[in-house]
């Protein structure tokens, strides 16, 4: 491990990192799948040069403009790596807004419009001061016209009863919508 450059810390990589938003490096499982999608699974530069010195996945594609030095040593940054040994990919959901947002397609689920993403807001259809819980059961998309006139009013119910959505039904929505690809060989291996 001469060759190691001065970043990488052995002791920081041994455990895989995704990141929660898109970063520099995609993560494909053995077989060629995203180890996840919700989020897709991505590593930093640092942790992608870590992988691959470390030989834990093969590099499949490069970044070609970008290339990182250390005093004794320089690399292209890797694009995308397959792991050499298969990861259990996490198929449980968790709850969270941009999951809810997910799960009803930014339709605002009392007045049935569409809502832009950045103005999509999420409501407890039992207010949180009647005891209702922040879970997929109990939230929904509104418009903030919606939200606001609901206000308090426990009587006021979404068209229909908030679901718990599964891992697949998340991915298949998440499709319908574009990813911020960081190199184009990520295209073939999240949009199919
Ligand atoms: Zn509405």
């Amino acid at each position: 491990m001469t060759n190691l450059p001065i970043y990488v810390n052995i002791k920081t990589c041994l455990t895989p990192f995704i990141n929660i938003t898109m970063s520099d490096c995609l993560l494909l499982n053995t077989d060629g799948q995203p180890v996840s999608l919700l989020p897709v699974s991505t590593l930093t530069w640092q942790d992608a040069i870590r992988y691959m010195v470390l030989e834990k996945g093969n590099v499949l594609a490069w970044h070609d403009d970008w290339v990182v030095r250390s005093a004794r040593w320089e690399t292209p940054v890797p694009a995308v790596i397959m792991l050499k040994e298969y990861m259990k990919p996490k198929m449980t959901v968790r709850y969270s807004k941009s999951n809810v947002f997910l799960r009803d397609l930014y339709v605002c689920q009392y007045c049935g419009i569409t809502v832009p993403k950045k103005l999509a807001t999420l409501d407890h259809v039992l207010p949180l001061s009647h005891g209702g819980k922040t879970a997929y059961e109990n939230t929904v998309t509104a418009c903030s016209k919606c939200n606001s006139a609901k206000g308090n009013d426990k009587r006021v119910r979404p068209k229909k009863a908030p679901h718990r959505p599964s891992y697949f039904e998340l991915v298949e929505k998440r499709k319908r919508y574009p990813f911020d690809f960081k190199h184009e060989e990520w295209r073939m291996y999240i949009e199919t």
